[in-house]
């Protein structure tokens, strides 16, 4: 395809769903193999929308990693920046919503494939090619991968990609909430678009109010924009930024579509593969208060579209879907 290249950099995993609603991982009467990690769901949701995409990480060299890759191939997803590990195994969660609202997590990651990639095993003439480079790991900032994270987003940047980061916080994933926080902070000031949700923002500042104040104390210097999202509260933006030696900048909000939401999982990498998807082909958007307006509609209606349906991956709409919403 004639379209920019889109790729997404980290994890992809299987979530192991209980087969019914509301209960806690030891009452699950069984289990439903959900196929997702957010940067995969969003190299999906770029493709699945008409753009050209491609997946960065490393699987384990058994069957859930093949069919991963399978997944990934059936989505017209470039897997030739996948790599295997000979020994450790694919990344799975176990994962439950519980009656009281709680969620609940356990993971197999000690470590698992994709905490092994090393900087020697990464496709660099792909990173190069790529118009948008996009992480979001929730765990891949730390040794040994977070070298070859490093490494693939210098990369990505030397050749002129633009960054696009989303923290993905996981919080039972960490140690300590500090050290989350360190973690993804030592990578925040790389990115040249950054997607939080309003829990990622008042974990990162430690304040309980979302304003404006809050958003920006998180901007930083060669920032572009910064979008927040809000659930069925839509989304809101920040820009800021030169333009013949004039600072240039806005922000606003753009609200969510109405609809039936059963199950919100992937929402926000729909949110993101949209905006990608629409970016990559024009960086200036971002400069362009009306158009970058319209594409974030756009990406709360495919963000809205996603709630409809169980899972992530099954629930990214196609560009026409998206569409006929709007
Ligand atoms: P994250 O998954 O990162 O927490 P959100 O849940 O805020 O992100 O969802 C991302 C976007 O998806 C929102 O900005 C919004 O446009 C859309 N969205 C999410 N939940 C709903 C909902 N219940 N109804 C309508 N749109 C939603």
């Amino acid at each position: 395809s004639d379209r920019g290249l889109v790729v997404s950099f980290g994890e992809m995993l299987i979530d192991f769903v209980p087969t019914v609603s509301g209960v806690s991982l030891a009452d699950a009467p069984g289990f439903l193999k959900a196929p997702g990690g957010a940067p995969a769901n969003v190299a999906i949701a770029v493709s699945r929308l008409g753009g050209n995409a491609a997946f960065v990480g490393k699987l384990g060299d058994d069957e859930f990693g093949h069919m991963l890759a399978g997944i990934l191939r059936k989505n017209d997803v470039a897997t030739d920046g996948v790599t295997y590990d000979k020994g450790a195994r694919t990344a799975l969660a176990f994962v439950t919503l519980r009656a009281d609202g709680e969620r609940e997590f356990m993971f197999y990651r000690n470590p698992s494939a994709d905490m092994l990639l090393t900087p020697e095993e990464l496709n660099l003439e792909l990173i190069r090619s790529a118009k948008v480079f996009h992480y979001g790991s929730i765990s891949l900032i730390v040794d040994p991968c977070r070298s070859a994270h490093l490494k693939a987003m210098e990369e990505a940047k030397n050749a002129g990609a633009m960054l696009s980061y989303d923290p993905n916080l996981r919080l039972p994933l960490w140690p300590s909430a500090e050290e989350a926080r360190e973690q993804i902070m030592s990578i925040w000031d790389k990115a040249d678009v950054i997607k939080v949700s309003d829990n990622e923002l008042e974990f990162l500042t430690g304040s309980d109010t979302i304003d404006d104040a809050t958003a920006m104390s998180l901007w930083h210097p060669h920032l572009k924009l910064l979008l927040v999202t809000l659930g069925d509260h839509g989304c809101r933006y920040y820009t800021k930024h030169a333009i013949w030696v004039k600072l240039q900048n806005f922000k606003g909000s753009v609200d969510a579509f109405r609809v039936k939401t059963i199950d919100t999982t992937g929402a926000g990498d729909a949110f993101v593969g949209a905006l990608l998807n629409r970016i990559v082909d024009d960086h200036s958007i971002i400069e362009d208060e009306v158009r970058l307006r319209e594409v974030l509609k756009f990406a709360n209606a495919c963000g809205a579209i996603t709630t409809t349906k169980k899972g992530a991956i099954p629930a990214l709409p196609t560009e026409a879907e998206a569409l006929e919403l709007i």
